[in-house]
């Protein structure tokens, strides 16, 4: 299969799975994770019709980003960020969607205002409470939406979440339910610089689910450039 009709047939699942819990399939973004593949790669993507493509490395993102890879869709960053790389990001990306503590928010806050511009994020989740993973914890939640309204360069536009590798089909439901939950929960109450539009979660192996749950943002890299031939080294 090439990645053109892998993206034809991502996209059919993604409507596919909106519909079948009644939801306009137009409420979806679907992010192409375009991590290991190079530039010629992702223009193939974006030619067959993906309009996000999201990033996982700094440098890789430069890199691309330069040869002109994402032209014609907007950017995310997706992986871990390291603070002394949030310059290369702000004004850059449409969406941070991985920022995964109050010292990041600040940071990219910080940067933004110096560069004159409101950068959106999303809030990475450690959803599982994972002890090898990053994201904020659920309950904290509260107190850095308060916080977010002091920090004048960043608007916080919902949430992401990378739950454990599931060992069976279904089986990050759970995950995706609390996830959900703790989006409508956080929605309720209103923040400043907080606008509760996105639920990043799902990647190849169960962005149904994942929608079928609730998200609105799903990140797929795999069921469109094929198996990645390596694993991703540390930023
Ligand atoms: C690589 C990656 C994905 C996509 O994973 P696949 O299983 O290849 O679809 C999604 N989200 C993040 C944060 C990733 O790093």
């Amino acid at each position: 299969m090439s990645i053109a009709e892998n993206v034809k047939s991502v996209q059919a699942r993604v409507e596919a799975a909106a519909r079948g819990t009644g939801r306009d399939p137009a409420e979806i973004t679907l992010v192409a994770a375009t991590k290991m593949n190079d530039a010629e790669k992702v223009r193939e993507a974006v030619a067959a019709g993906i309009r996000v493509c999201g990033e996982n490395r700094v440098q890789e993102l430069c890199e691309k980003n330069e040869a002109g890879a994402y032209e014609g869709a907007a950017l995310h960053f997706i992986g871990t960020l390291q603070k002394n790389k949030v310059k290369y990001l702000v004004g850059v990306c449409a969406l941070i969607e991985s920022v995964s503590s109050v010292e990041l928010l600040e940071a990219i806050s910080e940067r933004a205002v110096k560069r004159g511009v409101t950068q959106d994020v999303l809030l990475e989740i450690n959803i599982a409470d994972e002890t090898s993973k990053s994201g904020m914890r659920p309950g904290e939640l509260p107190a850095i939406l308060e916080k977010a309204g002091s920090l004048p360069g960043v608007r916080v536009r919902g949430l992401m979440a990378i739950p454990p590798i599931a060992a069976g089909k279904g089986e990050n439901c759970v995950w995706f339910a609390r996830m959900r939950q703790l989006f409508i929960d956080n929605s309720a109450k209103k923040y400043d610089n907080v606008s509760m539009d996105f639920l990043s979660m799902g990647m190849s192996g169960d962005f149904e689910d994942a929608i079928r749950e609730g998200a609105n943002m799903v990140r797929v890299g795999t069921a469109i450039f094929g198996a990645r031939p390596y694993p991703p080294k540390a930023d």
